[in-house]
């Protein structure tokens, strides 16, 4: 593997954290070491009759749990030591927030704007088959997702293929997440690493103390926030801080980003982006030439939502912003992180940081194991305890209430939670407890937030270890 492989950049960072922990050197080894990578060529045939081979991977990391989870990109940087890193990271990310995978990662290396719909399908489909023939894929092996250049089309395409050949077809669906909401997919799963980005910068923006190292106020509102990539991740980090009252100041994509210092309106970008193709020429704002040069200009917050290796070496000291909050996997190299840190600037890791999709990924793979929606069976009997209650403050108060509204909450309409609500619900517990645990591993060590990530992850992974899972 070469010096400067993304792989190896992730052993660094785990390496730096092992320091902090009592486990033996094998076990450490067993624990980074990435235990199955595939590598598969397959042919298209393209609508115009022409045959290209197309390669594709699939890397599990670890199975001190199982399955293994992980998404999958298409992407022309796709390639084995990418799936490689990115796979551990997800072993590190599950752990973190206590979601009972391994790690894994799969990708196509095509850039999915030279294809028609059907040549996607058709790639999907054969990647499905490929990943089934070899057992790289079930609701127990190993469940992809998305992640950079797939949407819940592709899931949609991966189950019906994978429901069409395996010999299990009753717990099917659960052999991937981020499906649409009508093919088994959860509510929120879309939305879900965004809105858990937004909710991991809001519990660091609330530690008054952290925040005033910085020269910083506490909490979101009127922080100035560039974010990079307004795909998926990107986008929705920028909706709910926006929502929450941060300021859009620039944004970056692929051609080029845009930037005005008194802010930008998100839907105003979108919208803009429908009609034109492109962010750029944005009305009131500034193009910059380059999605590297807007990372280098003046915000409090900077999201890296696109790709990794995005801040290294040669433009770390040009970076203002006082907090990088990593949505992106892998946005900065170990040498810039260091860097970083030696600027004062707080980095809020990916490996906790993006966990959100996981995590509801898991919600979205218990849906499907329990085939039942989740608050179907409880919905109507927390109503009904609801009306109890109200009916004995009634008895004490002496008092009537509305008896509309309580025919309403009998009714379960507006009372109980709902499918959103619950998925909502455990997202925000998980990324808030996962963010104080970092935190305090990184005060109780004196290092930085991505050592006390990593700290947390090796010590679980080293107990799921010691449960058996060596010896499987
Ligand atoms: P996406 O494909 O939905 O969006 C990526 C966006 O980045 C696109 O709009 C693309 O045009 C833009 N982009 C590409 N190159 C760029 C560049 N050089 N500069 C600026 N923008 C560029 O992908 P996504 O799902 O939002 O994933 C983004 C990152 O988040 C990836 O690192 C991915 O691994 C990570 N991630 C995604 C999920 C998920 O649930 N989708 C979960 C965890 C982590």
């Amino acid at each position: 593997m070469s010096k400067n492989s993304f792989f190896a950049e992730v052993n660094k960072m785990f390496d730096r954290a092992a320091l902090h922990t009592n486990h033996s050197q094998g076990l450490l080894s067993q624990i980074k070491e990435c235990n199955s990578v595939y590598h598969m060529s397959f042919p298209l045939v393209r609508d115009n009759g022409e045959i290209e081979v197309i390669h594709a991977y699939r890397a599990e990391h670890s199975q001190h749990m199982q399955p293994t989870k992980g998404g999958i990109r298409y992407a022309l940087s796709v390639n084995a030591d990418e799936v490689m890193a990115l796979a551990a990271l997800m072993s590190y990310k599950c752990a973190i927030v206590d979601v009972p995978y391994g790690g894994a990662k799969g990708g196509i290396c095509i850039d999915r704007r030279n294809y028609s719909q059907s040549e996607l399908e058709r790639i999907t489909r054969r990647y499905t088959f490929e990943l089934a023939k070899k057992n790289f894929i079930g609701p127990g092996v190993d469940v992809p997702a998305p992640d950079y250049g797939t949407t819940s089309a592709e899931m949609s395409w991966i189950y019906d293929t994978y429901r069409s050949i395996t010999d299990n077809p009753l717990d099917a669906l659960a052999c991937v997440t981020g499906k649409p909401v009508g093919d088994g997919g959860v509510r929120g799963r879309t939305e879900a690493t965004g809105r858990g980005v937004f909710f991991g910068i809001r519990e660091a923006c609330n530690i008054e103390a952290d925040m005033h190292a910085l020269g910083l106020n506490r909490g979101i509102e009127g922080k100035r926030v560039i974010v990079q990539g307004l795909g998926n991740v990107g986008y929705h980090t920028a909706l709910y801080l926006e929502q929450a009252g941060a300021v859009i100041v620039g944004i970056a994509e692929y051609d080029g980003g845009i930037y005005n210092a008194n802010g930008l309106s998100l839907e105003k970008v979108v919208n803009h982006r429908k009609e034109t193709q492109s962010i750029l020429d944005f009305p009131g704002s500034t193009n910059i030439q380059n999605s590297f040069l807007t990372l280098e200009m003046d915000c409090d917050i900077l999201v890296p939502a696109a790709l990794e290796n995005q801040i290294h070496s040669e433009n770390v000291s040009r970076i203002q912003a006082k907090i990088v909050a990593e949505a992106a996997n892998g946005p900065i190299t170990s040498a810039a992180d260091q860097a970083l840190i030696k600027q004062g600037v707080m980095v809020i890791p990916d490996v906790y940081l993006n966990a959100g999709g996981v995590t509801v990924s898991y919600f979205e793979w218990l849906r499907n194991l329990s085939h039942v929606r989740h608050g179907r069976i409880s919905r109507r009997r927390e109503a009904h305890n609801a009306l109890k209650i109200l009916e004995t403050v009634e008895d004490l108060v002496d008092k009537k209430f509305d008896p509309i509204k309580l025919a309403d909450i009998d009714s379960g309409r507006g009372f109980g939670a709902s499918e959103a609500e619950l998925v909502e619900s455990g997202l925000e517990d998980t990324m808030v407890g996962a963010y104080h645990e970092i935190h305090a591993h990184a005060s109780s060590h004196k290092v930085d937030l991505r050592t006390g990530a990593f700290i947390s992850a090796i010590n679980k992974i080293a107990q799921g270890y010691s449960r058996g899972g060596i010896f499987p």
